[in-house]
């Protein structure tokens, strides 16, 4: 391992993505992955560790014309606890409260979740499905040493495990959700032994606008069921445009169970996953066609 030569604690994003064009970087944001992985030897910390807590321009959630955008340094227990969240991104906030510890969720980002690029990841899932896009700032292609900034789809994001499009010189900065239109519904389940206190077995998001009785604009994702979190194409298909009947239902969990492609693991059989993302996708259309 690479015995760690400096830690910097820049206080501008300006200063940040300077840092991390040099190469070689290891970000910190809340350090609840990072410190326990690099205890465990699953993380080799690079030479420079630079702890990014003091930048202001990565924090805040906020209205942003048609979208919300949050600020990766934002914490789990602070999005729990925003209004904006709670007002039109409530399945984001159903997430959080299935999220860890309150000690976890005080010190946990968003950023630091989507960096993390668990395919447990509790926020990835309802991110999914919100359509949400991450933003990414560098130094790298800039005029005049100015910051460049590129978006991307979370859905394009990942890679693999623990792997995202990320370059090396990129800070994760925010993450933007476009305002959700009238009638959007969206849920979000977790399973795990222990519901908040376990990472997840399986997550389901599932979201859509409704009209008279109707479905569109269905999009389905799952966390720990493949490499990556993952949106549920075929299975969005057996949702879009149809009526939330008895058929529709058993037929669109039936799709999400063929769909999925899970692993055995110390958390559950791929078997039992893939009976748990049908029972429980099952489960929640039936309450979706009840509200
Ligand atoms: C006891 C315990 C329970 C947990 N329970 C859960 C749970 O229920 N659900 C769940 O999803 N997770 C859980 N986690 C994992 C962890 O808490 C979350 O993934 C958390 O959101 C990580 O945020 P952080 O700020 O601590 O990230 P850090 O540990 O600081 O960073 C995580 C990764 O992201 C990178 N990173 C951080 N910020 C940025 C950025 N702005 N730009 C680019 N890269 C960045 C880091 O370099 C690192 O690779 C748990 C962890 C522990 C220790």
């Amino acid at each position: 391992m690479t015995p760690i030569e400096q830690y910097l604690a820049p206080a501008t994003l300006d200063e940040a993505v300077g840092i991390l064009q040099q190469g070689e970087v290891t970000i910190l944001a809340g350090g609840t992955d990072v410190m326990p992985q690099s205890k465990a030897g699953r993380l080799a910390i690079k030479r420079t560790l630079m702890n990014i807590r003091r930048i202001p321009e990565l924090k805040g959630i906020a209205l942003d014309n048609d979208a919300i955008r949050i600020g990766a340094l934002t914490t789990i227990t602070e999005i729990l606890n925003d209004p904006l969240v709670k007002e039109y991104l409530p399945v984001l906030a159903e997430a959080c409260d299935h999220f860890a510890s309150d000690q976890i969720r005080n010190a946990g980002t968003l950023g630091g979740n989507i960096g993390n690029a668990s395919p447990a990841g509790d926020t990835l899932v309802p991110l999914l499905v919100l359509d949400a896009a991450v933003e990414l700032a560098s130094k790298a292609g800039g005029a005049n040493g100015s910051i460049a900034t590129r978006s991307m789809p979370l859905a394009e994001f990942f890679t693999g495990p623990g792997r995202t499009k990320r370059a090396a010189n990129e800070l994760l900065t925010a993450v933007r959700i476009p305002l959700p239109k009238p009638g959007h519904v969206a849920r979000f389940f977790k399973f795990g032994t222990r519901p908040a206190l376990d990472i997840s077995a399986i997550s389901i998001g599932i979201a859509g606008v409704i009209a008279g009785g109707v479905i569109s604009d269905a999009r389905v994702a799952f966390g720990a069921v493949a490499p990556t979190p993952i949106r549920a194409a075929r299975t969005e298909e057996a949702l879009e445009g149809r009526r939330l009947d008895e058929a529709t239902i058993e037929a669109v969990a039936s799709a999400a169970r063929d769909e999925v492609n899970p692993i055995d693991d110390v958390r559950a059989t791929a078997w039992y996953r893939k009976e748990l993302i049908h029972n429980m996708t099952k489960r929640i259309l039936d309450h979706v066609a009840q509200a």
